[in-house]
C-alpha cells in the first residue's frame, strides 16, 4: 500500500515509521523544510537504535528507511491510498488540506485524521467524500505506544472501520474503536488527570515533582503528570484542552488553566523548546 502522511512533527515521524517498517510505501510530506529534515534523522536514529538492540538486522533497517519518502510537494500523493493527516491541531488548517488532497488522489484513496480532539465528522465535512473519511488517532511515540484509536465520523461509510481496524492491527498495533466524541477514550480520560494536577499545584496542596513522583512511584504510572504534559508539548497539549473544553459546552469538568495558557504563550512547550513545567537546558 502506499500511504501519504501530512506533518512530519513528533507524531507524523512516528507514525511513518511504524508504517514503513509494516511494508508500505511512505511519502511523507511537511511545508517545512527543517521538521521534514528532522523527521528523517530521527526515523534513520530510531531505526539503527533497533538495529544495535538486534531487534532488526541491518538490510531490515536499511529496507524499512528506503521505503520513506521526504517530500514537499502533495502533488507526489496523486498514487497513495491512504492519506493520514498530523499536521497542527487546527480545524481550518486540516480542512484546508483534504480540499487539497481530494483534488489529487483517486476516488479510492481513503482519508484519515491523527487529530486528538477535532470532531472528525467536523474535518470530514469538508471532503467531496466524507464517507471515506476516518479517524486513526496514534499516541505519542507512535513506533512504541500500542495503542490506537479508530473514529468511523457519522459520515464515514459502514464497513470502513473494520477495515482501517484490521489495517492497524497488522502494523502490529492494538486498535480500538472509538465513538466520535471529544477526546475519544484517552484523551477524555486524560484531561481530568491534567487539569486536577495543575489544579493542586495552583492551590498549594504540592509541588510538581511531588505530585509526578507520587503518581509514577505510587500510583503505577509511566510519568507523572507535569512529566507528560512536558513530553506531549504544551503547544499540543493546551490546543487539546481547550478544544474538548468547548467542545464539551464549556462544561467546567474539562476548563484548561491559566497556567498552562501561560507556558504555551510564552513559547515554553516543555521538552521540545527546553522548558515547560520543568527545565530540560
Ligand atoms: P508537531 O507540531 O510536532 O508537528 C506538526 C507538523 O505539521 C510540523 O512539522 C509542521 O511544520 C507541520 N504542518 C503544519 N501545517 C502543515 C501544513 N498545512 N502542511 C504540511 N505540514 C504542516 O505536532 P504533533 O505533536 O506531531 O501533532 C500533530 C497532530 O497529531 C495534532 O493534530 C495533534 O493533536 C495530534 N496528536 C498529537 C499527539 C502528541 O502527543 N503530540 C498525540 C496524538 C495525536
Amino acid at each position: 500500500m502506499i500511504i501519504g502522511i501530512i506533518g512530519s512533527g513528533a507524531m507524523g515521524a512516528g507514525i511513518a515509521q511504524v508504517v514503513a517498517s509494516a511494508g508500505h510505501t511512505v511519502r511523507l510530506l511537511d511545508q517545512n523544510t527543517q521538521a521534514l529534515q528532522r523527521a528523517g534523522k530521527s526515523i534513520q536514529g530510531s531505526l539503527d537504535k533497533l538495529a544495535e538492540k538486534d531487534k532488526l538486522t541491518v538490510e531490515m533497517a536499511a529496507a524499512i528507511f528506503a521505503r520513506l519518502h521526504l517530500t514537499e510537494d502533495i502533488s507526489s500523493f496523486a498514487d497513495c491510498e491512504l492519506v493520514l493527516e498530523a499536521v497542527v491541531e487546527d480545524l481550518g488548517v486540516k480542512q484546508q488540506l483534504f480540499r487539497e488532497v481530494e483534488m489529487l488522489v483517486s476516488e479510492t484513496c481513503l482519508l484519515a485524521s491523527n487529530t486528538s480532539s477535532l470532531s472528525i465528522a467536523s474535518i470530514a465535512a469538508a471532503c467531496q467524500k466524507p464517507e471515506r473519511f476516518i479517524g486513526i488517532h496514534f499516541f505519542n511515540p507512535a513506533p512504541i505506544m500500542q495503542l490506537v484509536e479508530v473514529i468511523p465520523a457519522v459520515q464515514t461509510r459502514a464497513g470502513l472501520a473494520e477495515q482501517v481496524r484490521d489495517l492497524v492491527q497488522s502494523w502490529g498495533k492494538l486498535p480500538v474503536l472509538t465513538k466520535d466524541t471529544p477526546g475519544f477514550i484517552v484523551n477524555r480520560v486524560a484531561r481530568p488527570f491534567y487539569g486536577e494536577a495543575i489544579r493542586m499545584l495552583e492551590e498549594g496542596l504540592a509541588d510538581m515533582a511531588t505530585i509526578d513522583w507520587a503518581m509514577t512511584e505510587l500510583g503505577g504510572f509511566r510519568m507523572g503528570p507535569f512529566a507528560l504534559m512536558d513530553f506531549i508539548g504544551h503547544d499540543v497539549n493546551y490546543r487539546v484542552t481547550e478544544s474538548v473544553f468547548t467542545s464539551f459546552f464549556f462544561d467546567p469538568r474539562y476548563k484548561p488553566s491559566f497556567t498552562q495558557k501561560r507556558l504555551f504563550e510564552a513559547g515554553y512547550y516543555g521538552r521540545k523548546s527546553g522548558r515547560g513545567f520543568y527545565s530540560y537546558a
